[in-house]
């Protein structure tokens, strides 16, 4: 009976593990195309100034009509394409869309301060970021001011990687726009940190969910902002959802936010309604 059972069990494990690489190889040769035949999208998330609800950024962040699937949010794809390969034709492309994007917005006069890309681990490794970012940035003809590149906080502190802080200075100096993301959740080095020629520092949604629960969240977003001001960073808390949440990064001089509260991501055709909805015509 055990030895049936036991069968039972390692012919379902197979199985399982059959259907995932199965599902595996099928996003990846699908993402293999993605980029050719038109299927990825960039949705655009508001960023806000928290003190005054004026718009000063916005994300660029992914998303994937399969045409069997459906809509796909990133967590189901990104590591993927990481790991295969295939990110640096996907992080080119969205590069490319939103500042193509961003230059049409500017030239239809809407204001959005920054629009910021993430950057997947690899695009920075491969040492030709600053390069793709100059010659992309010539063909859009968007103002480098214009964008910022988010980078998470994992790439940014790793070790005896000197060419990353070289390849994100020549960024900075064309004054491209360098965010941590994800900040608090990798470990960061104050010395690492204070190297880095970054201007924002995002604090996790992690953090924001339970910020009100009086636990310690509130306690690590405040040293966070503490640590941001102090090294004349401006700080973003990413993901919130409520007013109590709002009010109380506000309280603790938190001066930027994203989140479901204000906006969630939204197709790029869909910004300039929002901007009227938001704040009222003067
Ligand atoms: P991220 O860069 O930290 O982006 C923030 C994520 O939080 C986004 O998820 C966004 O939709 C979500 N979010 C925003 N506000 C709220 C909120 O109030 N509540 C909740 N629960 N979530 C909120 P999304 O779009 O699914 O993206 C997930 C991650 O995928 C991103 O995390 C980023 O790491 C990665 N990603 C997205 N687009 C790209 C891309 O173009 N290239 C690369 N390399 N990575 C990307
Ligand atoms: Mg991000
Ligand atoms: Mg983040
Ligand atoms: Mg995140």
């Amino acid at each position: 009976q055990a030895k049936k059972a036991g069968g039972n069990g390692y012919a379902f494990y197979t199985d399982a593990l059959t259907e995932d690489a199965r599902s595996y190889a099928l996003l990846e040769n699908g993402l293999r195309r993605a980029v050719r035949t038109d299927e990825l999208r960039l949705y655009y998330q508001p960023q806000i100034r928290l003190g005054s609800g004026e718009l000063i950024g916005l994300e660029a962040l992914i998303r994937w009509e399969h045409p069997e699937l459906g809509f796909l949010l990133p967590g189901r794809f990104i590591q993927i394409a990481e790991e295969s390969g295939i990110i640096a034709a996907i992080g080119e492309w969205a590069l490319h869309s939103a500042c193509a994007q961003a230059r049409s917005w500017l030239d239809s006069g809407l204001e959005f301060g920054r629009v910021y890309v993430n950057v997947a681990h690899s695009q920075i490794h491969r040492g030709d970021l600053h390069r793709v970012t100059r010659r992309i940035l010539d063909q859009t003809g968007l103002p480098a001011e214009r964008l910022g590149l988010e980078i998470t906080e994992g790439v940014a502190m790793e070790r005896g990687t000197d060419s990353i802080i070289a390849e994100l200075d020549r960024l900075k100096s064309d004054n491209v726009g360098l965010a941590i993301d994800d900040f608090g959740t990798g470990y960061s080095s104050l010395s690492r940190l204070k190297q880095l020629p970054v201007d924002q520092l995002k604090i996790d949604s992690s953090f924001v969910r339970d910020i009100g629960g009086g636990g310690r969240d509130l306690d690590i977003v405040r040293a966070i902002i503490t640590l941001g001001h102090t090294l004349d960073l401006e700080v973003l808390a990413e993901g919130i959802e409520t007013q109590e949440q709002h009010a109380l990064l506000l309280a603790e001089d938190c001066r930027f936010g994203q989140g479901f509260l204000y906006a969630r991501p939204m197709p790029p055709e869909a910004l300039s309604g929002w901007l009227k909805d938001w704040l009222p015509a003067v």
